[in-house]
């Protein structure tokens, strides 16, 4: 037995079998799991957290409604839905059209930014703000003075359009280059609006930037932060009027063909239905306010969406068009 004092008795096959397995599998295991387990643990939440999406996209509205309501926060972007009958129409029309995807998408925005309640109240905001216009950021560079940009601005576009947008900016450089989940191709975006802070950026595309470009490309990014989505000076029924309405001059046969609708084309049928209304609604205001004197090529139906709202936005808007019309000839 002295054999053994001192020492540890001799392995058995199977403490052998153990400890190896335990090296081999178990510690090489946790070693992994510290250098990629937190890696794999974030884009696991990653991937349920689109799921959950996912899933209560396409889940009927009624169950839906109460999974979003239990997530605290989401409650108000979604409580009145049901408040008003005719908004719950439209709401359930617009999720009929765009599927549950690409609805509850554009509904989320129409419920969670900002809107009037009345027109009273709008009215009440248009006769209490200034003409000032956006802040002009930028546009020397390209020998556009500022103040003239925003005297342009200021004749041509309805005020309740520009009270919705804060800043635009020029920047002397292209931009990042994008691949678009959204529109099924990437680019370098010209120009770019965006609803949270209100902001437009023009970017350096071309030697030569002219006026004229600058205010095509303002008229379109100047409707986006008009629209649906953004325009805080229609009520959330009135927003979900205008896209319905869109979306009807959308599959109409008489539309207006801009081949940059025609070419989006996300994977997602419900979204690209949806980007293409937003994007139609940008081009139809950018033809509708081209620079004077040059024809417009808009079907009626268009034009007569565009007028309804423009008349919303700045009841004296035509008056003054005539006006700019009459001086610059
Ligand atoms: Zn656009």
């Amino acid at each position: 037995m002295k054999f053994f004092v001192g020492s540890r008795p001799p392995p058995s096959s199977w403490d052998l079998l153990e400890s190896w397995l335990d090296e081999l599998i178990f510690e090489k295991l946790w070693k992994r799991f510290e250098r990629w387990g937190k890696i794999f643990l974030i884009r696991a939440s990653v991937v349920i957290a689109i799921f959950i999406f996912f899933a209560l996209s396409f889940l009927p509205a009624r169950i839906t409604k109460s999974a979003i309501l239990s997530v605290p926060g989401i409650h108000e972007t979604y409580e009145w839905l049901f408040l008003n009958k005719s908004e719950n129409m439209s709401a359930e029309s617009i999720r009929k059209q765009l599927g549950y995807l690409g609805g509850n998408f554009a509904l989320s925005f129409i419920y969670s930014l900002d809107s009037v309640k009345t027109e009273e109240e709008r009215t009440q905001i248009l006769n209490d703000t200034d003409l000032l216009g956006p802040q002009i950021i930028g546009f020397e560079t390209i020998n556009i003075p500022d103040d003239k940009l925003a005297n342009i601005l200021r004749e041509t576009i309805p005020k309740g359009f520009l009270y919705n947008v804060k800043k635009i900016i020029y920047e002397d450089r292209e931009s990042a280059s994008l691949i678009m989940i959204f529109y099924g191709f990437s680019f370098k975006p010209t120009s770019s609006a965006n609803p949270l802070t209100k902001n437009i950026t023009v970017f350096c595309q071309w030697n030569a930037i002219q006026i004229k470009i600058v205010r095509e490309l303002l008229a379109h990014e100047i409707a986006h932060l008009n629209d649906w989505n953004s325009n805080s000076l229609l009520t959330r029924e009135e927003r979900l009027k205008l896209l319905c309405d869109v979306l009807e001059r959308l599959g109409a046969k008489d539309r207006y063909v801009s081949c940059y609708v025609e070419y989006i084309s996300p994977k997602n049928e419900s979204l690209k239905k949806y980007m293409r209304a937003t994007e139609y609604w940008a081009e139809i205001n950018g033809e509708y306010m081209s620079p004077v004197g040059e024809a417009r090529n808009l079907p009626p139906k268009d034009t007569e969406i565009i007028e309804d709202v423009l008349q919303k936005m700045d009841p004296c808007y035509f008056q003054k068009i005539d006006d700019w019309q009459r001086q610059s000839r």
